[in-house]
């Protein structure tokens, strides 16, 4: 099988500097977009993800507004914050970086960020537009997976999509997304009986299960288009997906690698957020 690697760092590139004129033009109108992130504790990996969606911002060049905070902070304390940015006038985006620590309620929070700068997508107001297919801002890593595919000239409309998960940071949203695309879907999940027997009807299969190598070749029909959606370590503490890349390569026409797929462009999608969010406040000043 010919199969075509999907470049997702090169697509994210390619994104961005399309946002880089978009921001270019805002700044024109006087507006620069904003992203306030806050980040409560010290989780290494949050850190890391904080991180480079600061230097995404100033790539794009857009503002960003950094909130870290000790661990020991309060509820009341980040929801006072969420009020103040949501009232800030240079701040169009806030993404409350998760998991938060154990004594603060993600929901109450996430609840309180003023869903037009709900730029992770997860406020219940957004999440309802997407499933009744009103215009809102969609979580960012499901709307990666829609622009790989878009970018890839891959087909959607008609196909038998195939979505392994269905939380509600990946499997729900992008199965959302890939219906209103025209596709027909099949999400699966833990209790899915005969998983092999669905698999292998898909022309489309979405990962995100969050286990090592999970789908291998043998699961799958040839000529399949494989976007693999899970971060994690093997036994050699290497980033891998969910997929087995190396079996489901020699029967996929289309493959995700990870690192290199879906992940760069999550951080893009966050930037386009922005950016929509930015134009649709509008009034704002430099
Ligand atoms: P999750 O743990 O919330 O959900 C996993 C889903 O997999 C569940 O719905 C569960 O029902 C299903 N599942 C578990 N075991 C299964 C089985 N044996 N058969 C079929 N389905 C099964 O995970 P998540 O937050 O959706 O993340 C999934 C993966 O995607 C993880 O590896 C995560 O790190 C990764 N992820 C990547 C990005 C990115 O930017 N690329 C963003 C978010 C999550």
């Amino acid at each position: 099988m010919n199969t075509q690697i999907i470049d997702g760092k090169l697509i994210a590139e390619t994104i961005k500097s399309e946002l880089k004129n978009k921001v270019l033009t805002l700044k024109e109108q006087s507006i620069t977009p904003g992203l306030a992130v806050i980040l409560v504790g010290e989780n290494p990996a949050s850190q890391v993800y904080v991180n480079n969606k600061k230097k995404a911002c100033e790539y794009v060049g857009m503002k960003s507004f950094s909130y870290e905070l000790p661990a020991q902070t309060s509820e009341k304390e980040v929801l006072d914050l969420v009020e103040t940015l949501n009232n800030d006038n240079h701040v169009h985006g806030i993404l409350v970086q998760l998991p938060l620590p154990k004594h603060m309620d993600e929901q109450k929070i996430i609840l309180k960020i003023d869903p037009a700068k709900d730029v992770d997508g997860f406020h219940p107001q957004n999440v309802g537009a997407l499933s009744i297919g009103l215009e809102g801002l969609v979580s960012c890593t499901p709307a990666g997976v829609i622009e790989l595919l878009k970018r890839s000239e891959i087909e959607i409309a008609g196909k038998h999509c195939v979505v392994v998960g269905r939380s509600n940071i990946v499997g729900k949203p992008v199965s959302l997304l890939l219906l209103r695309e025209h596709a027909t879907v099949t999400i699966c999940h833990s209790r899915t009986k005969n998983l092999e027997t669905v698999l292998k009807q898909a022309d489309i299969v979405i990962a995100a299960v969050g286990i090592t190598k999970f789908i291998t070749g043998s699961m799958l029909k040839p000529g399949v288009v494989v976007i693999d959606v899970g971060i994690n370590r093997d036994e050699n503490g290497k980033l891998c997906g969910d997929v087995d890349f190396k079996s489901c390569q020699s029967v996929a026409s289309h493959i995700t690698p990870v690192p290199g797929g879906v992940g760069p462009m999550t951080i893009a999608m966050l930037m386009h957020n922005c950016v929509l969010a930015a134009t649709n406040q509008g009034g704002a000043s430099n």
